[in-house]
């Protein structure tokens, strides 16, 4: 990280909650690649709910500067009790756990859900609690800048594409879609870039975020993907179809 500020660390890539989605991450990463970042950064859960979760485990291994670990991930590694996972999360965590290869599962267990790096702190859920909590309304959005001194947090886990600004003790922003941008040079920001492989704000395109450290602007991006080629592996691979039905609407 120091060296890549020495060398000018201007633009970074966050992507989150890819969740084994392979042809997901593949289409966000084939965007990102079209203007490369100086970095790629992860904000955890690679797996759970998808069927491909070793390739996208090695492919995260390969790209990623930084990667954090998600909840899913945690259960994959039974370092969290699959009862407190909702019922088709815990059948595709016991899935992965039977496929998961040896390597990906040693790359897993050498991540952390949380990391400080160039002025950002990184969470895959929030500062309070790093691994669950869910940072959806405006009093939690508020506690996790109120629990932070960075001028920039970012978190996944929600699945839902967010900007919210805290500029002289008031809260602004909220959803973020395909093409919003932000200025991060005027107050504290909270950014949540949406998820990869399971977007839960109504729009089933991969997500990611562009953001530029030095011109302190952050950008929003969305982009399609063969959704079905996805869902057609989730079928093969008789994990529950919801978890294929929900990618067609993004919930
Ligand atoms: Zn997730």
């Amino acid at each position: 990280m120091v060296a890549a500020r020495e060398a000018g660390l201007l633009r970074v890539a966050v992507i989150s909650d890819i969740h084994a989605n392979l042809h997901a991450l593949e289409a966000v990463l084939e965007a990102i690649d079209s203007d490369p970042p100086e970095q790629l950064w992860c904000l955890g859960d690679l797996v759970g709910y998808g069927p491909r979760p070793n390739e996208v485990t090695a492919l995260m291994q390969e790209r990623a500067d930084l990667c954090l670990l998600g909840n899913h991930d945690l259960g994959v590694l039974g370092r969290l009790d699959l009862d407190e996972f909702a019922p088709d999360a815990a059948v595709s965590a016991e899935w992965t756990r039977t496929v998961l290869l040896d390597e990906a599962r040693a790359f897993l267990e050498g991540l952390s859900p949380e990391a400080k790096t160039d002025g950002v702190e990184l969470y895959h859920a929030s500062p309070r609690d790093p691994v669950w909590e869910y940072v959806l309304t405006e009093e939690a959005a508020r506690d996790a800048l109120d629990l932070t001194e960075a001028p920039l947090v970012l978190v996944g886990h929600s699945h839902v594409a967010l900007a919210i600004a805290l500029a002289e003790g008031a809260l602004g922003g909220g959803l973020a879609p395909d093409g919003s941008e932000a200025d991060l040079s005027a107050g504290r920001w909270l950014l949540n870039p949406g998820s990869v492989g399971q977007p839960r704000d109504a729009d089933p395109r991969g997500a990611w975020l562009e953001l530029d450290l030095d011109a302190r602007r952050a950008r929003f991006r969305r982009v399609a993907y063969a959704v079905e080629r996805t869902q057609a592996e989730i079928r093969e691979r008789g994990l529950p179809d919801a978890l294929a039905e929900r990618l067609s609407h993004g919930v």
